[in-house]
């Protein structure tokens, strides 16, 4: 079997009416990678990478990102792959994750976390080939550990929109998604003052209850000082995990001091580039759960090994995004906890717009399709909608 094209496309979906902002950022708008990887044999390996997510009217170019990894798909790895035998990924992955380092690796501008995103797209698309070639999986390719996998909700962000977003509504919204059947609840934290959080957290617990499992996502919000302060006051709410507490310069040894202060579990990985990377997370930095993104960095290729180095590490893998893409890895490995989703269409018009055919969500659990590959089929015509075809 011989890869016989590579075609890339950038999807991006209208700016949002309400921005949600995480510590540090708002969120304005979705866009996303799509790889299409075609065979001489006619199969078809469906890729997706992670694009940006910025404010159209504030962010000067809202889609850079995805924009960013485009080119390298089909000006670098296009010409690199083709006549290549796709179920091959682990030599070809290293192919690809050469142009981070070879000579004149720069020259094209790229930068180090487009290369990631277009390898991940690619990645992505071939383990899909594979699993479409023999028949099966990829989550019985992987190893098969189980066919549900738990998820939780993301939401509970700031947002600025018509109305102000207050702890009532917060607490409204945790109800519904209580009242819709997840079990486990992810919110937002560290744009505020601490004293606010707790306010915030309060009104949530007070809504939902202490049977709920409650995550807090900092993204990167805090001082090492301010974290510690932080998850102290925030300790006797029943924190299932403390999501990336500290700011993205310290977050290998200052993650260790506040593992070090609270008996809260961190999560962390979303940032990370590479396998080496989350190895320093988990073995330095001291985090219980990885959230190691396969279509931001690694594909399905690199997110094994860190689900590897997790397994070693007593970590358990929770990853960033995408549970028709996540699912099945989490399903494969023994340390695979849960993954994430968005149940409002108003934060994540993706999912609930791009697939004719995906897996569902019951009951906080998502059922892992036994189809071929990914088991996932993209609507074209919302591709032909929102998607350009990059040269
Ligand atoms: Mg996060």
């Amino acid at each position: 079997m011989k890869i016989k094209d590579i075609e890339a496309w950038v999807l991006t979906w209208p700016p949002f009416e309400t921005i949600f902002w995480t510590s540090i950022n708002p969120i304005g708008s979705v866009s996303e990678l799509l790889i299409k990887v075609t065979t001489d044999d006619g199969i078809v390996g469906i890729g997706e990478a992670h694009g940006g997510n910025l404010v159209a009217g504030v962010s000067p170019d809202f889609t850079k990102r995805v924009a960013g990894a485009a080119p390298v798909v089909t000006q670098a790895i296009r010409p690199m792959l083709l006549g290549e035998n796709p179920l091959e990924n682990d030599k070809l992955w290293d192919k690809m994750f050469s142009l981070t380092y070879q000579q004149g690796w720069g020259t094209h501008g790229w930068s180090r976390s487009d290369i990631m995103t277009a390898i991940a797209g690619v990645d992505i698309a071939l383990w899909d080939i594979k699993g479409k070639a023999a028949g099966v999986s990829v989550n019985r390719l992987l190893g098969g550990f189980k066919q549900k996998v738990h998820c939780y909700v993301m939401g509970g962000y700031y947002q600025e929109g018509k109305e102000p977003y207050t702890e009532a509504h917060l607490a409204r919204d945790a109800e519904r998604w209580v009242k819709m059947g997840y079990n486990a609840i992810k919110i937002k934290i560290a744009h505020v003052s601490i004293e606010e959080d707790v306010k915030r957290i309060k009104a949530l617990r007070d809504a939902i209850g202490y049977d709920i499992d409650l995550m807090l996502d900092a993204n990167e919000g805090y001082s090492v000082q301010d974290a510690i302060r932080a998850i102290h006051a925030f300790e006797p709410f029943k924190i299932r995990w403390y999501e990336e507490p500290v700011h993205w310069y310290d977050n290998i040894e200052g993650l260790a001091k506040v593992a070090a202060s609270t008996t809260v579990p961190l999560h962390a990985g979303e940032q990370q580039l590479h396998r080496f990377g989350c190895r320093d997370l988990i073995e330095r930095g001291k985090v219980s759960f990885t959230s190691q993104d396969g279509r931001e960095t690694g594909g399905v290729t690199g997110w094994v090994m860190v689900a590897a180095i997790a397994n070693v590490n007593n970590a358990l893998m929770a990853p960033h995004h995408d549970p028709q893409i996540h699912g099945q890895l989490v399903a494969a490995v023994p340390n695979g906890l849960t993954v994430e989703t968005f149940p409002e269409a108003a934060r994540d018009p993706i999912w609930s717009e791009l697939f004719a055919v995906r897996p569902e969500i019951k009951n906080s659990y998502i059922e892992i399709p036994d189809r071929p590959g990914f088991g996932i089929e993209v609507d074209e015509k919302v591709v032909e909608k929102r998607g350009t075809k990059v040269p």
